[in-house]
């Protein structure tokens, strides 16, 4: 997750001023309050129980098979099926749908398509306005399949606040919203006091308001909505079936999984940070874990504790950042901050847990939110993130043109992931437009070095960030990497 942080210049600019993070995470009460915690995501809780779909037992022909039941994969198969309701679609996915980074999210919906607007500026100032257009339009676009395809995902129009914790973050607040206005969305700075009157921590020194474009979602509400949605179209779903290999056949391409095979004209991979089916996503995709806590629900006089009737998600500056959200039954989720990368990317249940992080997690959340002394949180995971170098969605294509892929949002898809969907699609039946002849479409990001190296550049460049969170000067490593345009991120 992303929102408007500073970008070099600002940063370089900076005094140095310390930042309240990390906290002190020996305290006995921190381990009270985890003590509980169910090593689960929160959100696929909240959905009705239901069987999962049958796994693929045959070889089964299709004008179009998508590999990943995420949010890309979901809505992929929708817009298939809206262009061309007689199209044969099957979706493989490995587990259950939406069993990815789409239910193991903070389910903040924004409008943006360069994870941050300052991103965009930093990396596609000719193509921003563009962008930030087209941006607007997919999230209103969204908001409203949401209605037509009745999906009730406790969407709240609540907008964002950036909130700063150190001095040297207010800058990138002013600049922020200065580039929120000029490309037409509603964004309103506010002193410490005005943002107090919001929601109220000691560390609060001022915040930005953005009004539009940004909304929270239930996200497994919205997968699993998607999911009913794609079936009542028409669109054949097989859980628990697992890509093995992709090859060509004939003019089109072959998906074979251990127990089946789908033959299709063309084949959509919405495999996110997942083991790559084919080698290019493994160069530009580098596997980040994100770990979150949700709390246990709070009552109406913590509740009054906090202020924060405006219900808005919260993302405080800074490149290690906290992301923070009110859910529908009042609890508090609060994620983000470490970004945990390991050799080779590996991506599975054994990594959905990391102590050391939720301690640190809770620790800063307590530093953040003295006044919930005593708080005990009930649920705690962990889920990865398809980084790539350049923050954003990338195209490519596969197996002789028979195949794209849609990936990289870096962790921010939950509302870019219909863009990614629709554009992956568009490039497949190579359907073409102002959308498709972008460069931010047809360029890929730079490619991380291979291992061991990559892991080596990328603790370097946590470490690197880290400084600069604390220095509030962006030192000569970080100012070499925006130079070539690239970066990391979570
Ligand atoms: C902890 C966390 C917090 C986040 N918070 C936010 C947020 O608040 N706002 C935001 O905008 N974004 C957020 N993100 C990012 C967002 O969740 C993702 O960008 C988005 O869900 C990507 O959707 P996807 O469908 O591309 O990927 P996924 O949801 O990961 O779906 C990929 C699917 O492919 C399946 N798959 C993989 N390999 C195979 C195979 N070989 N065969 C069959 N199926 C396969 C997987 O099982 C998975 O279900 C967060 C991510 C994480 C991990």
């Amino acid at each position: 997750m992303i929102w408007a942080r500073q970008t070099p210049a600002e940063l370089g600019s900076c005094r140095a001023l310390p930042i309240p993070w990390p906290a002190r995470t020996s305290h006995p009460s921190l381990q009270r309050s985890l003590a509980d915690a169910q090593p689960e995501a929160f959100w696929p809780q909240t959905l009705p129980a239901r069987d999962p779909h049958a796994p693929l037992e045959r070889t089964r022909e299709a004008d179009l098979c998508i590999v990943g039941g995420g949010f890309t994969g979901l809505w992929a198969a929708l817009y298939a099926k809206e262009l061309e309701p007689r199209r044969e679609v099957v979706v493989l996915e490995a587990g259950r749908c939406g069993s990815g980074a789409s239910v193991r999210n903070g389910g903040f919906l924004n409008y943006s398509l360069t994870h941050g607007i300052a991103n965009g500026m930093a990396r596609f100032p000719d193509e921003l306005a563009a962008l930030e257009r087209l941006g607007t339009a997919n999230y209103d676009a969204l908001l409203s399949d949401l209605g037509r395809h009745r999906i009730s995902a406790e969407l709240e129009t609540t907008g964002e606040l950036d909130v700063a914790v150190a001095p040297h973050q207010l800058a990138g607040l002013s600049e922020a919203q200065r580039l929120f206005e000029q490309f037409g969305q509603r964004a309103e700075l506010l002193d410490a006091e005005a943002l107090q009157a919001q929601i109220r921590s000691p560390l609060y020194l001022g915040g930005l308001w953005q009004r539009s474009g940004a909304a929270l979602v239930n996200p497994a509400k919205l997968a699993d909505g998607l999911r009913g949605a794609a079936l009542r179209a028409g669109v054949e779903i097989h859980e628990h079936s697992r890509v093995r290999r992709l090859r060509k056949h004939g003019a089109g391409v072959e998906a074979l999984t251990g127990t089946g095979a789908v033959r299709a004209e063309r084949l959509l991979l919405a495999t996110s940070a997942y083991a790559p089916l084919v080698p290019a996503i493994g160069r530009y995709v580098a596997p980040v874990y994100d770990y979150v806590l949700v709390s246990e629900p709070l009552g109406p006089e913590r509740l009054a504790q906090l202020g924060w009737t405006g219900r808005q998600g919260v993302g405080d500056s800074g490149n290690r950042f906290h992301y923070y959200r009110l859910t529908a039954d009042n609890r508090i989720l609060w994620g983000g901050y470490d970004a945990v990368y390991r050799r080779g990317g590996p991506v599975g249940p054994e990594y959905d847990q990391h102590q050391a992080t939720f301690r640190r997690l809770a620790a800063n959340f307590f530093t953040n939110f003295p006044q919930l002394e005593g708080v005990r949180f009930s649920h705690r995971w962990g889920g990865a993130i398809d980084t790539c170098s350049r923050f954003s969605v990338f195209f490519g294509r596969a197996l002789g043109g028979r195949a794209v892929y849609a990936l990289g949002y870096t962790g921010l898809g939950v509302g870019a992931s219909r863009f990614g969907a629709r554009t992956g699609l568009d490039l497949l039946d190579r359907r073409t437009g102002e959308v498709t002849a972008l460069r931010f479409v047809r360029r890929r990001p730079v490619p991380f070095p291979p291992e061991p190296l990559r892991q080596a550049v990328i603790g370097l460049t946590s470490n690197r960030l880290a400084a600069a969170d604390r220095s509030g000067q962006r030192g000569l490593w970080l100012r070499t990497l925006d130079r070539f345009g690239v970066g990391f991120d979570s």
